[in-house]
């Protein structure tokens, strides 16, 4: 009895292990098309839906991206945001040719669960995952270090929507490929193996309807190490499936193979106008899709006129793209903190006065109506460039707009004159009279001088601004090595 027990055992754990969906090892992706998925797809393929014309002109069209971070349920582990910040980059060098680019819509929302974390390893348990708060009209991108495949993806057709990556795969220094392979599959690029529709015979002969149904990718027989060298050359031979084939020459850089990760760089230009007739067409939610942004505030209120000034901008919902404009013009980014702030600093004004300040990014716009002040310059000069003789540097002086300004280059020393005292003297290597030389509206100017002078002589360069109700009001004083 015991005996026949034992059996029993043995054989429903054999049973148990033969039925699993439990994968020993990880795929390279999950998202090969189902046999009850093929008519639905051909579907969308006799529509015409995928041939041009696009209805949007030629440009980029911006996509957003929700990204979603499994961490264990104490809140440790996850991905670094450094990591996702790279997924991005790779997926927009890889679209780059089909005029599509990504960014990161909100910040970065965390689902702390063990069970998400450890234990996915059924097609229930990855769609359990990808139905967590998705945001509507962007990428939900689900991030997790335990799944049995490197990415899983949803065609426009899939029940469940989204992508699933897992974190070993994802931006690594050797796998830049897995991301766009996955967001490849979202804009309904299918495997250039793919045998759901039909075998693709080498000869190319039936490319529409059987592969991966698009003509200038070449035929594959299923790439992987075994038949891809580290050289990214195929190695695999073999003739083709159809009669009278030649042998196969698919190809190991097209992003949609199972070519080795670091050898997958390129879509096809088919493969391209697919993926963006696809957004255009059968995702248009993408393009109107994040929430726009919400500017609050700005601190400091006022900055200089010559612009530099540093302006930390609060508030909600900024992209990871956003642009921030000084009335119509645009500031450089010094820093992001995640959705709710902005540090920048300002470029010069046209102007003294009140201007708007706007963020902007592809879901929207807001602006402060007059909530910064450019305020008048300090009387100031500094140069750039190199001291090497006879290369060329550009002294700057800054005061009040459209003030008249002076400046020399000489020999250290003590100029005295009946209104100041310079940090000059003699021999004098540039003299500029305030006659010659005026501020713009931005109360800055430029001069060039070419270094002269002995090696390692010093030269002090110092100006004067005639400040309106003021007049002359003198600079600091700069120094220059002049170097062999
Ligand atoms: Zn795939």
């Amino acid at each position: 009895m015991s005996t026949h027990r034992d059996l029993l055992g043995v054989l429903v754990v054999f049973a148990t292990l033969l039925c699993s969906p439990v994968l020993a090892q990880t795929e390279e992706c999950g998202s090969f098309v189902r046999p009850g998925e093929v008519a639905g797809l051909l579907l969308l393929e006799d529509s015409g839906i995928y041939e041009g014309p696009e209805t949007l002109a030629l440009g980029n069209l911006d996509v957003p991206l929700t990204f979603h971070v499994v961490r264990r349920s104490d809140g440790t582990g996850g991905l670094a945001q450094s990591r996702l910040n790279q997924a991005v980059i790779d997926a927009n060098i890889a679209f780059a040719s089909a005029g599509i680019a990504f960014f990161q819509c909100g910040e970065t929302r965390f689902i702390d669960s063990d069970a998400f974390y450890f234990d996915i390893d059924t097609t229930a348990e990855t769609n359990a995952l990808r139905s967590t708060n998705p945001v509507p009209n962007t990428i939900n991108v689900y991030f997790s270090p335990n799944v049995p495949y490197c990415g899983i993806s949803s065609f426009t057709t899939s029940s469940v929507q989204g992508i699933v990556m897992n974190n070993g795969c994802t931006a690594t220094s050797s796998n830049h490929s897995t991301f766009p392979h996955e967001i490849g599959h979202y804009f309904n690029l299918y495997h250039t193996h793919e045998t759901a529709f039909g075998t693709e015979c080498t000869s190319g002969s039936n490319c529409g309807s059987a592969g991966d149904l698009v003509c200038d990718t070449p035929a594959d027989p299923r790439l992987g190490s075994g038949n891809v060298s580290t050289q990214c050359f195929y190695t695999g031979g073999g003739t083709g499936p159809c009669g009278g084939d030649p042998g196969y020459s698919p190809d190991p850089l097209n992003f949609m193979s199972y070519s080795r990760s670091n050898c997958r760089v390129r879509f096809s230009t088919q493969q391209d106008n697919r993926a963006r007739s696809t957004l255009v067409n059968l995702r248009p939610g993408l393009l109107s899709g994040c929430t726009p942004p919400n500017l609050v505030s700005i601190a400091p209120g006022s900055g200089f006129l010559r612009g530099g000034t540093a302006i930390t901008l609060n508030g909600a919902d900024f992209a990871s793209n956003a642009s921030v404009r000084f009335e119509g013009v645009t500031a450089e980014i010094l820093q992001r903190i995640g959705s709710t702030s902005i540090v920048v600093a300002t470029p010069p004004g046209a102007s003294e006065g009140a201007v708007d300040v706007a963020v902007n990014q592809p879901s929207g716009s807001d602006v402060l109506a007059g909530a910064f002040t450019y305020t008048q310059n300090p009387v100031e000069i500094s140069w750039t460039g190199s001291g090497v003789r006879g290369s060329n540097i550009t002294i700057r002086v800054y005061g009040p707009a459209n003030a008249r300004v002076g400046l020399a280059v000489g020999a250290p020393g003590m100029i005295v004159k009946p209104c100041c005292t310079f940090c000059l003297d003699r021999p004098i290597d540039l003299a500029v009279r305030p006659s010659e030389l005026m501020l713009g509206a931005n109360g800055e100017a430029a001069v060039q001088w070419q270094v002269s002078g002995a090696d390692f002589e010093t030269k002090n360069i110092q100006g004067v601004v005639v400040v309106p109700g003021v007049g002359p009001v003198v600079t600091n004083c700069q120094s220059v090595t002049v170097f062999p």
